[in-house]
């Protein structure tokens, strides 16, 4: 028996229950397919938040009783700096950048990435396939839509002609009208505005380190086919689920449908699931910008990734996020809060009845399968922990089973985990260790650091009065200074 799930569908812009292909009492698999990074850089926050949203959706279908196959592709190749099919490979101007190989900088950034999704409890896709491990699959792909009649050829490379497949502008509610070629958009030798590359040939004037044959001539694939033919290969047809970020609702994912269904005739995906973007106050969190926050800046502030899990629980999926390093750092601060009031709590106090357990979880499950309201979960979550009918034992049921869907490590006894922050500071030749068991704000962090230079500087000349007062200081905000052996201060907050 399979809980309700609903979801909101891009693809009929509602909220609709969910049902795999073959019906609910199929057995197979939910297969889900999301696409995954660009290995050019590191990835950053924004892009953390979507596979959060994704690794939530996976751990709604699974607490709803379905058994999910998960696939999250690796882009290596093919993905140009602009959408229109113009400008060069990331990967090509990611290696240019370090001075290294383009699959020395995939192989690199693929394992970073991996960290990342480790530290953030998200759980291990069934399958991560590399774009360039199915180029075959692809040319294949191509070579069917050209039987079909929907490619041409520029001189750059094969590209799909979106005039052919009538449905191309319905998925994301573009208006014909507005596509007016040659006004801002570099059209080339492309027929309609829309048309995207789905080969493109290696330029003759540069050498580029990913290349391969095919039927067309040498070169490699476009970013769009690299995505279709991965899924097509590794989930059955049609897709139960295909996620991103709503960046992709109206190029990526368009295109996706118009080359998936143009070849195989039938539906490509069934529900369409897109995470909203993190935005920084100064807009849009972007890699190829340098403008980005990382997992390591956030370590560095305080901040521990599942902290960041917990922030990004604190807007609905598809909301826009508004990052602030004090909305993190308070996330941090009440993912502790819950930690500890968990770890005190009396686990020999009772016996289990597992039926006030579901009726606990009733809320918090119905938030969930609310098309994955996590603002709403975690508040029931705090209920059900305040909820005097439970006993000390069915409390602790009760969080391990939310914390199933939450992924936040709950019941990891307080010394040892992962909110712990260290941060490490050298100012003025003043070396500084701040340990802190959760979040930090930026101002206490500065007050801690500006307070031991001070101190460090009046030792040093012999002031012991005001190294005195400032230990005072310290006392009364609540931070226990310690001088190690190797001369660092250290900054503990209590
Ligand atoms: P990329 O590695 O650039 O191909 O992007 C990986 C995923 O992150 C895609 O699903 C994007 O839609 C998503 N993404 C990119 N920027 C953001 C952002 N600022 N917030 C949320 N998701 C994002
Ligand atoms: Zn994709």
């Amino acid at each position: 028996m399979k809980r309700k799930l609903y979801l909101y569908n891009t693809a009929t812009a509602r909220k609709e229950q969910f049902v795999p292909q073959g019906g609910d009492d199929s057995g197979g698999p939910v297969g889900v397919y999301c696409c995954g990074p660009t290995v050019y850089n590191y990835a950053h926050i924004g892009n953390l938040r979507t596979y959060i949203f994704e690794d939530v959706l996976k751990r709604a279908l699974t607490a709803c009783g379905y058994s999910v196959r998960h696939v999250v592709n690796i882009t290596d190749v093919g993905h140009l700096v602009s959408d229109a099919d113009t400008g060069e490979d990331k990967m090509e101007a990611g290696a240019a950048r370090e001075g290294k190989s383009v699959w020395d900088i995939a192989a690199f950034y693929t394992a970073k990435f991996m960290e990342d999704i480790d530290a953030l409890n998200i759980l291990q896709p069934d399958l991560w396939p590399k774009a360039t491990d199915h180029i075959p699959q692809m040319i294949n792909h191509i070579k069917t839509l050209e039987e079909k009649g929907f490619t041409y050829r520029t001189a750059d490379g094969i590209y799909f002609d979106t005039a052919k497949f009538p449905a191309y502008c319905d998925f994301a509610g573009i208006d014909p009208a507005s596509l007016r070629a040659g006004e801002r958009v570099d059209m080339g030798d492309k027929r309609n505005v829309t048309d995207f590359a789905l080969w493109k040939f290696s330029p003759l004037d540069a050498k580029r380190q990913m290349e391969w044959d095919s039927p067309w001539g040498r070169g490699f694939p476009g970013w769009h086919i690299e995505c279709s033919a991965m899924a097509i290969e590794h989930l059955a047809q049609p897709l139960d689920i295909h996620c991103g970020g709503a960046d992709h609702v109206r190029v990526h994912h368009t295109n996706e449908i118009a080359q998936s269904e143009a070849a195989t005739g039938e539906r490509f995906a069934n529900f369409w699931l897109h995470g909203e973007f993190l935005v920084l106050d100064k807009g849009k969190m972007a890699k190829s910008g340098g403008n980005f926050v990382t997992l390591d800046t956030l370590r560095e502030q305080g901040v521990s990734p599942l902290g960041y899990r917990m922030f990004c629980y604190t807007a609905h999926y598809r909301s826009p996020l508004k990052f602030s390093y004090e909305g993190a750092a308070a996330a941090e601060q009440g993912l502790l809060k819950l930690r500890k009031i968990i770890s005190s709590i009396d686990k020999s106090n009772g016996s289990v009845n597992n039926e006030r357990v579901s009726r606990a979880l009733e809320p918090f499950m119905a938030a969930l399968c609310d098309d994955l309201n996590m603002p709403r979960a975690v508040a029931a979550l705090w209920d059900g922990l305040r909820d005097d009918g439970l006993t000390g034992a069915e409390k602790i049921a009760f969080a391990e089973e939310a914390d199933k869907a939450l992924g936040l490590d709950l019941l990891t006894p307080l010394d040892g985990g992962q909110s712990r922050a260290e941060i490490s500071v050298e100012v003025d030749g003043c070396k500084i260790l701040i340990i802190s068991d959760g979040g930090i704000s930026s101002e206490l962090k500065n007050d801690i650091i500006e307070k031991a230079v001070l101190r460090k500087k009046s030792r040093a000349a012999k002031d012991f009065k005001t190294a005195d007062i400032i230990r005072g200081q310290f006392v009364d905000m609540g931070v226990a200074v310690k001088d190690l052996p190797d001369g660092t201060t250290e900054c503990m907050t209590l």
